[in-house]
């Protein structure tokens, strides 16, 4: 009871001196809210906010892709701020969506850890922060999971929008190696990554976790690119 109040009580003052905003135009928010009314309503409006889910079989296991948001208009800005321009924060109004997602779509899965597609050591460095991390220790927070970090990225590729559909695969593979298999065995394991466009970097890490003894992999991201809405559609 009297830790309840204490933490209300750190809450309230975090919120005066470090306001939560709204990642669509920076208006203050409440603590527990994803964004301001207006730019919700907007996002549901541009047909923005639209669920993301398909199931890709390949020769490991069958592949479960989840994502809210669609990659356009104001959704796209922010997720540009918050993977390239400090804008860290972001997660935890973009993990409140996708946990809700998860929610609903999930509800008698069980999930074990979450984990994520990792950055290389050098440009977490010189960001700062690996976002997809930040996004999937905000899931966690709000999913109950624990975050493990159960993948390295041990080479440098090209950014996967520098290439074409056909050379993304190539791209991505060797790329990552599982770190604690002994953490992966048989669990369940929800797979985190900001953006979702062809899948491959997301199958790639998959098939180094089911390889590494994972029992299932579930894929999720804040946004999905136009490449995929008709993929998509089909799952609905
Ligand atoms: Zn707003």
């Amino acid at each position: 009871m009297i830790m309840s109040l204490f933490k209300n009580l750190v809450n309230k003052l975090l919120n005066i001196f470090y306001p939560i905003k709204c990642p669509y135009c920076g208006k203050i928010i409440d603590n527990n809210d994803s964004g301001c009314a207006i730019c919700l309503a907007k996002i549901r409006n541009d047909g923005l906010y639209k669920l993301g889910l398909v199931k890709v079989k390949n020769k490991f296991n069958e592949i479960t892709f989840i994502s809210p948001f669609r990659y356009k208009g104001i959704v796209r800005d922010a997720i540009i701020r918050f993977k390239f321009r400090k804008y860290r924060g972001y997660a935890k109004q973009f993990a409140t969506e996708i946990s809700r997602f998860i929610s609903l779509k999930f509800k008698n899965n069980k999930f074990d850890m979450i984990t994520y597609v990792p950055l290389s050591e050098s440009r977490k460095r010189q960001r700062g922060y690996d976002q997809a991390e930040e996004l999937a220790y905000m899931i966690g927070k709000k999913m109950n999971l624990n975050l493990c970090t159960t993948l390295k990225k041990i080479k440098s590729n090209k950014q996967q929008h520098e290439l074409k559909a056909s050379e993304r695969a190539v791209n991505v593979k060797g790329v990552y190696v599982a770190l604690y298999p002994e953490l992966i065995e048989g669990k369940n394991i929800l797979l985190c990554d900001d953006i979702l466009t062809t899948g491959n970097t997301l199958m790639e890490c998959s098939k180094v976790l089911y390889e590494a003894g994972a029992s299932s992999v579930t894929c999720v991201t804040a946004a999905y690119t136009d490449e995929n809405i008709r993929h998509y559609d089909k799952a609905f």
